[in-house]
């Protein structure tokens, strides 16, 4: 961060922001200029700080106007790279102007379900497909998902169809074993602090979806990202999911769409907006689905279950094959108002 100081700031105003930035336990720095003096904080800014310090600065006499000029993360920002990341994984592009759709049940639950997902998914237009093997689940009662068996199915129907796929995985002793069946590994919300996860994740090189805490800052998103830059992973894609909501009983998470146009301009990662987990209701996810596409998403992921009723997790967020049709259909047409093609 640095403040610019008025051509006629006084000594004493010059010592005030300093004052103020120091009561932080931060360092200043005074940097004379031409004609005015610019006070910079070199070392990084705890985030919980950062926002109000930049508040209390840009009204301090004598100050015409703070700028940021180091985020706290480097890796993800465009500070550090201006150029929009393309994610290439098997031909498919993330960040171009294609809009990538992500498509497929929650969980997978047996090579039938599958496979019909799979024909679905690829009729439509969608270029990966998903399913959960290694699924968190809130309840240990609840169904956990078919794990090492589930991958094997998802990347046979990948293979027979011709998909790029993507799975989650939860723990770091597993990321070699996911990265073996599938094509992108997703980070899921729970996880997206989990460093040991993310450091592994890294480390294995093979393209990554993370996905944003639910409680999650957008800075805490970055820095997540971050990790897996930092451990020399460059493929990293965003994936905006939804936040606590307000009115718990109407939405499963609020859907932050201003994150879209935020993520894009200060990083350069593709992003990735999940209007299922976003609003939990299938019947809102087509004008969300919609609404992030105008937001400027690079790709989307859509839950979609052959028969959404029978679903063993998330049937209540899950579109039908036909309601993906429609979608698809629709999501071509403001694709092109925008400049983008799907
Ligand atoms: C999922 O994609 O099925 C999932 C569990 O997502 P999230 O981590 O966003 O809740
Ligand atoms: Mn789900």
């Amino acid at each position: 961060m640095i403040v610019v100081m008025s051509v006629s700031a006084t000594e004493e105003e010059l010592q005030q922001v300093a004052a103020t930035i120091e009561s932080r336990g931060l360092r200043s720095l005074r940097m004379p200029g031409g004609d005015r003096v610019a006070i910079g904080i070199p070392s990084a800014i705890p985030t919980d700080v950062r926002e109000p310090l930049f508040q209390t600065l840009s009204v301090l006499p004598g100050v015409e106007h703070v700028t940021h000029v180091s985020r706290p993360y480097k890796l993800a920002s465009r500070e550090f790279h201006r150029a929009d990341t393309v994610v290439e994984v098997k031909g498919v592009c993330f960040g171009r102007r294609q809009i990538q759709v992500i498509t497929g049940p929650c969980s997978v639950e047996n090579y039938g379900q599958m496979r019909t997902a799979a024909q679905v998914a690829k009729a439509s237009g969608a270029t990966v497909l998903r399913g959960g093997a290694f699924k968190p689940r809130t309840s240990p009662y609840a169904f956990q998902g078919l794990q090492q068996e589930g991958l094997k199915i998802l990347q046979e129907v990948g293979y027979e169809t011709g998909l790029v796929t993507i799975s989650e995985v939860m723990q770091p002793d597993l990321v070699g074993v996911v990265a073996s069946y599938v094509d992108i590994l997703q980070i899921g919300a729970r996880n997206m602090q989990n460093f040991p996860l993310l450091i592994e994740a890294g480390r294995s090189g093979h393209p990554v979806m993370l996905k944003r805490g639910p409680s999650a800052t957008i800075d805490e998103f970055l820095l997540a990202a971050e990790y897996l830059l930092h451990y020399n992973n460059a493929q990293v894609l965003l994936c905006e999911r939804g936040v606590h909501p307000l009115d718990r009983g109407y939405t499963r998470n609020t859907l932050d769409l201003n994150a879209v146009p935020v993520l894009k301009e200060i990083s350069h990662l593709p992003v990735i907006v999940d209007p299922s987990h976003g609003t939990g209701v299938s019947r809102y996810v087509p004008a969300m689905a919609l609404a992030a596409v105008a937001a400027g998403a690079d790709g989307l992921m859509v839950e979609m279950h052959p028969n959404p009723r029978e679903a063993l997790s998330d049937g209540a967020q899950s579109l039908t094959p036909a309601q993906l049709q429609t979608l698809m259909a629709q999501l071509r047409e403001l694709a092109q108002a925008v400049g983008r093609e799907i």
